[in-house]
């Protein structure tokens, strides 16, 4: 085989770019590694996932750029795999392809009025605030004054945090300046998490949950703390996250109201069955089931209603319970699991029979779970295996050409590294002088007009 072997990555967020230093380091044989994304900006989840309020973590786009630095390494963005380039055009062009591009929509919930104006999806909550192009039009309406929040992960942490800061905290974060506005003239009063299991099942992690207790303009109020006789069995085998978010917990529920404008309440064991909707089909109610804890055969323990129900007024619903994968056109795809169907990262068909060339890391190949680090171990996994493939001579054969001459047919509006530098080069220099890190382009056009202050590709 011709040395450097071509490997074609779509989707640049971190398993993409954790898959990409990965393979550029390999000495032999050597890797070439194009990086595709739909959008004209890197990142994935770092920039339209992350809190605005958690500059910290964005941190890690540091060692991309390293890796984006790189001689046998090229960015392509505002590509979309399906539309502007197939599964087969890249599959002709490379002798590997692997496919990063994360789970993009929400599990529905399944319960009547999910769709009622006023219900959304947290993904497309947390997309907004965070600039990305697709959902810079979202309507949300903060005149509500109670919030509930489906849910009791991180995300969910993260849309009621959101919700809480005040105008100074936000006014420091790159939250997008249309999500700016809306915010700051928030009438919120009460946000409520809701989770369908206790304390000792939430997916919360620790640091997370302690960022709550120091909300500036919030307190907190806990209904459920205490744990049901099979948790508390279940409290010593469970691990160290899980032990100490009972413990924060039971902290926060002892801990006295200062008096602060706005509530924050975790509200464990109970679970939606039925938005309510007002004769405008706005959402004005969750109709809840209280719950209690019961044994699975496994031993794991779930939420079992009680047949005891309450309505909670809220006109205003984030749906925080999980992302799950989109098809990619032509990609094999398990729509059970909403993911790419693989063995360990390597495509599979139907038969479970590899396909050669194909491999897939991140979200969409083991679902959306864990944080940033844990698609680094994920990423290297897939990679080892691409790498047995290329040592067996099983990868994909393609022809000779590169991709550019395609592209350049198909993607008017193609954006290089150096088009992305642009954008972030604007986009900081616009947060300068307001002492923000960026001020976010969130609309397309923008995006590929800052764009084209960069070199062209080629
Ligand atoms: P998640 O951690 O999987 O949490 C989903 C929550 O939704 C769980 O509490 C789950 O409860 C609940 N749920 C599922 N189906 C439900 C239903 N039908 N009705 C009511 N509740 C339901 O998902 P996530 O919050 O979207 O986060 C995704 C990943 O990103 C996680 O690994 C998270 O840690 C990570 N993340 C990290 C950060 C950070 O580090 N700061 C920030 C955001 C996200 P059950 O457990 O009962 O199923």
């Amino acid at each position: 085989m011709s040395s450097p072997l071509r490997v074609a990555i779509v989707g640049a967020g971190p398993s993409g770019f954790y898959a990409a230093a990965q393979l550029l380091a390999v000495a032999e044989p050597e890797f070439s590694v194009d990086l595709f994304d739909r959008l004209p900006t890197p990142y994935g989840l770092v920039r339209a996932g992350v809190a605005p309020d958690h500059p910290k973590i964005k941190s890690v786009t540091k060692a991309f750029d390293k890796t984006a630095r790189h001689e046998r390494f090229r960015f392509f963005g505002h590509v979309e795999l399906g539309t502007d380039v197939t599964r087969e055009d890249l599959l002709e062009r490379y002798h590997a392809v692997l496919y990063s591009v994360g789970t993009s929509t929400d599990r529905k919930l399944g319960v009547p009025g999910e769709n009622l104006q006023g219900s959304h999806p947290a993904t497309e909550f947390v997309a907004w605030y965070n600039g990305h192009p697709d959902h810079s039009g979202l309507e949300v309406d903060l005149q509500a004054k109670q919030a509930v929040v489906v849910g009791a992960g991180n995300v969910a942490i993260d849309v009621a945090r959101m919700l809480a800061l005040a105008p100074s905290e936000l006014g420091v974060t790159d939250t997008a300046d249309h999500a700016l506005e809306v915010l700051n003239a928030s009438g919120i009063e009460e946000i409520t998490i809701l989770a369908r299991r206790g304390p000792l099942q939430a997916a919360f992690t620790n640091p997370e949950l302690l960022e709550m207790g120091e909300l500036e303009r919030a307190d907190l109020e806990i209904v459920g703390a205490e744990l049901d006789p099979l948790s508390q069995k279940a409290l010593e085998d469970a691990d160290k996250t899980r032990r100490r978010n009972v413990e924060i917990i039971q902290e926060y529920a002892a801990r006295p109201k200062a008096g602060k404008p706005l509530t924050v309440r975790f509200r464990f064991l109970a679970g939606p069955v039925e938005l309510l909707g007002d004769e405008d089909g706005h959402v004005r109610a969750v109709r809840i089931e209280e719950n209690e804890i019961t044994a699975r055969g496994d031993g794991s323990l779930a939420a079992g209603g009680t047949g005891r129900f309450e309505e909670l007024p809220a006109q205003l619903v984030f749906r925080s319970i999980g992302y799950t994968g989109v098809a990619v056109p032509g990609v094999a795809f398990d729509e059970d699991r909403g993911l790419i169907r693989n063995d360990g990262g390597r495509v599979v068909g139907e038969d479970g029979a590899p396909l050669p060339g194909e491999y897939v890391a991140g979200w969409i190949k083991r679902g959306p779970s864990g944080v940033i680090g844990t698609n680094k171990k994920d990423a290297q996994d897939t990679v080892r295996k691409l790498l047995e493939d290329a040592a067996a001579g099983a990868l994909n054969e393609p022809g000779g050409e590169d991709v550019e001459a395609l592209l350049a047919e198909r993607c008017e509006h193609l954006v290089s590294w150096e088009g992305w530098e642009a954008i972030d080069t604007a986009e900081r220099e616009a947060g300068e002088p307001q002492g923000r890190p960026r001020v976010k382009l969130a609309e397309w056009d923008a995006l590929r007009e800052a764009a084209k202050a960069g070199r062209p590709v080629g």
